[in-house]
């Protein structure tokens, strides 16, 4: 009879033993969903360039280079994010960076810009821009990388590739450009010229959604890639 007892004892104790640890067991496991929550493994700096009163480059059917470049911004922002980089943005309207009480706005403009991706945290820069030039014949994406920088060359490297793989007009090779957005930081920073708007038929599908769409895949292709290497 005693026997019995001091079994029922056991069995009851071991089953307040399972109680407590199955308590603690679910309560770290709530906590570690909470603190868990994927961190980004990368983070970009999108950079719409120009913004406010500089325009930038105007198409010959009326296009407006910073608002193209913020379009672009946006849905390459859109896909980052879908595909778990974090991102941040030097701009997400038609402001220009500048402090409207600045003398000098380009410099004012061009401190903010520095700022932002000092403070960001990010492993590359993605500057986008649309180009213009004399000849309307002009067509195709170009990209840029700091001069000396070799992380910024293997991601220029690594975005020509997927540009010039999905646009027949893309230049298949990318070069040193001279460009305060790339110069300013060690980052791996690559200038994008999107294409030509003094080129009316590339102008017309620079604004289309769908070319938008595939251009902006393209990019995150090459950034993907850059990532893996
Ligand atoms: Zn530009």
């Amino acid at each position: 009879m005693r026997f019995i007892v001091i079994k029922k004892k056991m069995i009851v104790c071991c089953l307040a033993i399972l109680l407590i640890l199955s308590v603690v067991l679910i309560f770290f496991a709530v906590r570690g969903v909470e603190t868990n929550m994927p961190k980004p493994e990368h983070i970009i700096v999108i950079d719409a360039g120009h913004g406010g009163r500089d325009g930038g480059t105007v198409g010959s059917g009326g296009a407006i280079e910073s608002q193209l470049n913020l379009d672009y911004a946006i849905t390459l922002k859109q896909m980052c994010e879908s595909f778990g980089f974090g991102v941040v943005m030097t701009r997400e309207n038609m402001n220009g960076l500048y402090d409207e009480n600045a003398p000098n706005k380009k410099r004012s403009e061009m401190e903010k810009r520095k700022k932002i991706i000092d403070e960001s945290d990010a492993d590359i820069v993605i500057s986008l821009h649309m180009n213009g030039f004399p000849l309307p014949s002009a067509e195709g994406a170009q990209v840029f990388y700091g001069k000396g920088n070799e992380a910024g060359q293997a991601l220029a490297e690594s975005v020509t590739t997927s540009l010039s793989r999905d646009f027949e007009s893309a230049r298949d090779y990318c070069t040193v450009g001279d460009y305060f957005v790339l110069n300013c930081t060690d980052k791996a920073g690559v200038l994008v010229e999107c294409g030509f708007l003094s080129n009316p038929s590339e102008e017309k599908l620079l604004q289309s959604r769908e070319y938008r769409q595939k251009f902006c895949y393209s990019l995150l292709y090459g950034i993907i890639t850059y990532f893996q290497m």
